[in-house]
Formats: C-alpha cells, sequence, structure tokens
C-alpha cells in the first residue's frame, strides 16, 4: 500500500492544511486527556521546522452542522501550545473571512487551529462547494488522524480532491503498522475477538476467518457460538437469534482452513456486579441462572498455546466482563502474555477498537503491544476488510 507522505513534501513557506483529530475528552471546557493533541505533535514538529504554515482542522463532538459554543475548539489552541511550546492562534471559522485573514498574518512556523469544521452542514454530507472553500486556504493538504478515515467528509476526503495530499507522522505510522498485522502479515496470524454482542461484529467476523489462521471468539459474543453449539448459557448475555450466523462463520472459517477457539471452561456468577461470588466450570455444568462473565483458566492456557505458535497477533474486545472484578482475569492474562511474547520479539500485536484500549490498559498490557490503535470505527472497519475513503485518497495510483 504505498502513499505519499509527509517526508515526499516540499512544505516550506507552504500554507498546509493538516485534518487532525482533536474530538478530544474536555471537562468544564478544559481539554482532560491530551492523547489526540500528542499524536498530532510530530508532524506539527515537522512541518515548523521546515517552516510551513501549520493550519489545523478538526471536528469536535457533534453540532450536526451548526454553531453550538459549548463544542467550539478553542479550548484546545491554549493547550495544543503548552505541549508544543509555541502560541497557537484560532480562528472562529475554518473557512471565509476569519480563516482568511488568520493565515494572511502566518509566517513560516506559525500554527494556526480552525473552529470545528462539523458547524458547517456541508461537512459530514462532504459538500464540494465545502471542501473547495476549505482547499482555498492551502497549498498542501495533510491528513494525520486514521480515526477519521471511515468517513467521507468535506475535510477527510473532499479537500484531497483539490490539492496535493499527503499522510502525516501519526497516520503513517499507524498504516504501516496495520499492514504488518493484516495487509501482508507474518503468518500463523492469530485473530482475538472478544466484546459483549456479535451482532456488532459479523462483518468483522466473516472477514477474519478468510485472512487469519485462527480466531480467538471471547466475551459475550462467544456465548451465542457455545448456544449455536448446543451447551447451556443460563442467564448469560447471548442473542440467541444469531444462533444461525454464528454456525456460519465456523462453516466459513472451517472451509477457509481457520481454526476457531471457542473457551472450554467459563466463570460463571448469579449477578452482573463487581465482587460477587463466581465459580469456574466446564461448559456443561452452566446451571439456568449462571451467566458466562468470563473465560476460565483452561481457555486462556489454549489462548496461550494458540499465541505460541503464532506471529501475529490481531486484538479486539475483552475476553470477559473486564470492568467488573473478578471478570477481568482471563483477559488480563492473556493481555499480559501477548505482550511479553511480544516484548521478546516472538510475535507482531496490534490492538484497537471500542473497549479494548481500556481493557489493555486496565491489565497493565498495552505498553508490551507493538501497537495499540485508538481509532474506533476506523479500525474496526479496516478489521472488516472494508475500504477507508480517508486511505484511498492519500494512496499512490
Ligand atoms: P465491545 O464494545 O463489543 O468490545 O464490548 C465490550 C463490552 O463487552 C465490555 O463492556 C464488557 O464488559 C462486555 N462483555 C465482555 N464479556 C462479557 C460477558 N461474558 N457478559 C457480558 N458482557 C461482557
Amino acid at each position: 500500500m504505498a502513499f505519499r507522505t509527509l517526508n515526499d513534501a516540499d512544505v516550506e513557506g507552504k500554507r498546509v492544511l493538516v485534518r487532525v483529530d482533536f474530538n478530544v475528552p474536555m471537562k468544564e471546557r478544559v481539554v482532560s486527556d491530551d492523547t489526540r493533541l500528542r499524536s498530532a505533535l510530530p508532524t506539527i514538529q515537522d512541518l515548523q521546522i521546515r517552516g510551513a504554515k501549520v493550519i489545523l482542522l478538526s471536528h469536535f463532538d457533534r453540532p450536526k452542522g451548526e454553531r453550538v459554543a459549548s463544542m467550539s475548539l478553542a479550548p484546545v489552541a491554549p493547550a495544543l501550545g503548552k505541549l508544543l511550546g509555541s502560541k497557537v492562534t484560532f480562528a472562529n471559522d475554518c473557512v471565509g473571512a476569519p480563516a482568511q485573514s488568520a493565515i494572511a498574518a502566518m509566517g513560516p512556523g506559525d500554527v494556526l487551529l480552525l473552529e470545528n469544521t462539523r458547524f458547517h452542514p456541508g461537512e459530514q454530507k462532504n459538500d464540494p462547494a465545502l471542501a473547495r472553500r476549505m482547499a482555498d486556504l492551502g497549498d498542501l493538504f495533510m491528513l494525520d488522524a486514521f480515526s477519521v478515515t471511515h468517513r467521507a467528509h468535506a475535510s477527510t476526503t473532499g479537500i484531497a480532491h483539490y490539492l496535493p495530499s499527503y499522510a502525516g507522522k501519526a497516520m503513517a505510522r499507524e498504516l504501516e503498522h496495520l499492514q504488518k498485522a493484516l495487509g501482508e502479515p507474518r503468518h500463523p496470524v492469530l485473530a482475538v475477538v472478544g466484546g459483549a454482542k456479535v451482532s456488532t461484529k459479523i462483518d468483522l467476523l466473516q472477514n477474519l476467518v478468510e485472512e487469519v489462521d485462527m480466531l480467538c471468539v471471547g466475551g459475550g459474543m462467544a456465548n451465542t457460538f457455545l448456544h449455536a453449539l448446543g451447551k447451556p448459557v443460563g442467564a448469560s448475555l447471548c442473542e440467541k437469534d444469531l444462533a444461525f450466523t454464528a454456525n456460519a462463520i465456523m462453516a466459513a472459517a472451517k472451509t477457509a482452513g481457520c481454526q476457531v477457539l471457542l473457551p472450554i471452561d467459563v466463570v460463571v456468577a448469579q449477578k452482573f456486579e463487581a465482587g460477587v461470588s463466581s465459580r469456574t466450570c466446564s461448559l456443561d455444568e452452566v446451571g439456568d441462572k449462571d451467566m458466562i462473565l468470563d473465560a476460565g483458566p483452561k481457555s486462556v492456557a489454549v489462548l496461550k498455546t494458540a499465541m505460541d505458535t503464532a506471529r501475529t497477533v490481531i486484538w479486539n474486545g475483552p475476553l470477559g466482563a473486564f470492568e467488573l472484578s473478578p471478570f477481568a482475569a482471563a483477559t488480563d492474562a492473556a493481555a499480559l502474555y501477548c505482550a511479553d511474547l511480544t516484548r521478546a520479539g516472538k510475535l507482531v500485536s496490534v490492538a484497537g477498537g471500542g473497549d479494548t484500549v481500556s481493557a489493555l490498559n486496565k491489565a497493565g498490557a498495552a505498553d508490551g503491544f507493538s501497537f495499540i490503535s485508538t481509532a474506533g470505527g476506523a479500525f474496526l472497519q479496516w478489521m472488516e476488510g472494508k475500504a477507508l475513503p480517508g486511505v484511498d485518497v492519500l494512496k499512490i495510483k
């Protein structure tokens, strides 16, 4: 997958529009988690050093095409300035006179943040007229947020039709890791897919059985597979109407030569609560009132053995109700083992999507993984094998 990167661009003295994802958590209009600001720093700093005028575009929250004061990006400018150690100016519109005059006042190395792109109804509709107005503000376009690539919006893909377009550093790094995990991975590839429901991950499972050598299904969604195999699931979260789908996925896996690993023992409780009394049992010992809330130690041992043979692990979703003690045990043990194998250079591990990042952080395993994507929806769409419009516009044709 070849795409143009920041290194390919001559940026000196140029107005560079950079689409970032500054949809950051805020408390009382103050940035409370600056992870996304930090991930944009390498691109911004590189552009500053090379004498570009750096013009940042981002959405924030869901103002639905209207100006909503509480959804202004204004508080982000000082927070970013602090991290950069240089002033970040702010323009109260992402197009038109406020943006134009702020840009006219910029010198090389200056950084300007434009107001929330979603204040314009044309943003999410990918209106070419809005994209054109944004593109008119710059000489080059850089996309530096993998997390927005699943959306074809004016500021993500629209602008790319009018300007030479490149992947920023964070974007390039993410694409390289994803390519290693599912594009051109070292085999055997093991996918670990957990989480609550099969219904949200049907496309993902269908794609993975075609691409990977082993698929471990865990979490609440494994209950649907166990039910489809005729096992009792008691009062567990289970989408019984999807038994047919679960069987179809298992059949497709068989045809494709993908081994499916399901729990062989489970941890059950009668309440969905932290600290409730629980017991570990075999699949046939699940009672009518029992809820399966985690995989058991024998299942974890099977998963560890699969990891021993794997050269690549792709992970999405927890293996149990990890927020509630003690039902994080399987997720914790498997994640720590995966991190150890990664550190020892035995495999490449990539994880992301939904609650996965917090589950791996909670396990203390995140640092050991080769790469953790915070991209959510875009990460899942990539695991589904579907095109990402924001990546496609950067590909060299
Ligand atoms: P997802 O967003 O699909 O990755 O699902 C994550 C959620 O699945 C977490 O909130 C977990 O608590 C939940 N979950 C995982 N395993 C189970 C289970 N066995 N029963 C109920 N919820 C579960």
